[in-house]
């Protein structure tokens, strides 16, 4: 089947491709690599593109979509982008002027998909992350359900076609499903998932409400100190996933996107290297057995690589809670 044809729909009838490119990289990469990593993705067939304005790079992805669509590659409806609002914009009137910033800086009328980056709310201003001079996070106190109103407004203002979150637990999901006067609900919820955090309870819940569950750092992410709990094991280096890997004459990393795929969680593969980005799009290629998906269920062990520590002791930290 054509990859580029293989999407899932989302509850609100729009449809998103069940391979995406993720586009993070710390401040030190020169932001021209996700220019022209982003032109080779969608070159070699990617769909979906993932981004925020926490990754400084919207106008060289934007670019690079652009370039695409300017030279015939793609229309710009064959495209699915992401944006993510950062939590310093999540008072309800911060919302649509940080969309509105997005969608100027990646020159695009609109996105695919908007979702809240974070349910932790921070400081708003100039700093994504702001600190005091002890080096603490400076919370903010914002009620999620008052922003999730704010992005059904930005759905109806056709700034973006579907509005999601990212990062919430099944209490914070429940809390936008149960509110009073819901309009839309979210499409997905965008979390860390892999196997050795395969988020198969939350998978489940998300699964019976109709929201599609996006897996960031599928391939066990980039390991950066920034963001990243540097003492974890390296998961494309595990020892079930290479053999089931030399098994099918693939990759540890392609084994890992398939787990998604067969599952039915929409992947995100982030690369800027022309061979990886190339590899990546094989994941519609080859089919794991019953026997090798079960095996790697069996690898999760809750290793959470972004464990955002900083943001324990705010009330709407998610990741104390199980699922
Ligand atoms: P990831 O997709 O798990 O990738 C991790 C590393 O794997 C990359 O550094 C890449 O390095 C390498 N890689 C890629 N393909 C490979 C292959 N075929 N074989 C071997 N290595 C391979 O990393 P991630 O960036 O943490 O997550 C993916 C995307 O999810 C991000 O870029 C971002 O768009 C999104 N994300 C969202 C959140 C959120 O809070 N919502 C958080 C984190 C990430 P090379 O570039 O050198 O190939």
């Amino acid at each position: 089947m054509d990859p580029k044809s293989q999407r899932v729909k989302l509850n609100d009838g729009h449809f998103i491709p069940v391979l995406g490119f993720g586009t993070y990289a710390p401040e030190e990469v020169p932001k021209s690599e996700a220019l022209e990593a982003t032109k080779f993705a969608i070159e070699v067939g990617f769909r979906h593109v993932d981004s925020a304005h926490l990754y400084r790079n919207e106008e060289q992805v934007g670019q690079a979509i652009r370039s695409k669509i300017a030279d015939g590659t793609v229309k710009r409806e064959d495209i699915f982008y992401t944006s993510k609002l950062w939590c310093t914009s999540l008072l309800p009137e911060l919302v649509r002027p940080a969309l509105e910033k997005s969608l100027k800086n990646l020159q695009l009328d609109y996105v695919d998909l908007y979702i809240i980056h974070s349910p932790v709310p921070l400081k708003p201003g100039n700093k994504f992350v702001p600190k005091d001079e002890s080096g603490k996070l400076i919370f903010d106190s914002v009620d999620l359900c008052h922003t999730w109103e704010a992005l059904e407004k930005c759905k109806d203002a056709g700034l973006t076609k579907s509005i999601g979150v990212s990062n919430f637990n099944h209490k914070q999901l429940e809390k936008i499903l149960n509110k009073p006067g819901l309009k839309y609900k979210p499409v997905c919820n965008q979390v860390e998932c892999h196997p050795y955090l395969n988020q198969s309870k939350l998978l489940e819940f998300c699964k019976s409400h109709d929201i599609v569950l996006v897996a960031y750092a599928a391939l066990g992410s980039q390991l950066l100190s920034e963001w990243v709990n540097p003492n974890n094991p390296v998961l494309l280096e595990d020892p079930v996933l290479c053999a089931i890997a030399k098994k099918h004459k693939q990759t540890p990393a392609l084994v890992a996107l398939r787990y998604q795929v067969q599952r039915g969680v929409v992947v995100l593969a982030k690369s800027f290297n022309k061979k990886r980005i190339k590899e990546n799009m094989q994941v519609f290629d080859f089919e794991l057995t019953p026997e090798d998906m079960k095996a790697i269920d069996g690898l999760n062990r809750n290793i959470r690589y972004y464990d955002f520590q900083q943001g324990v002791g705010h009330p709407e930290y998610p990741f104390s809670e199980e699922y």
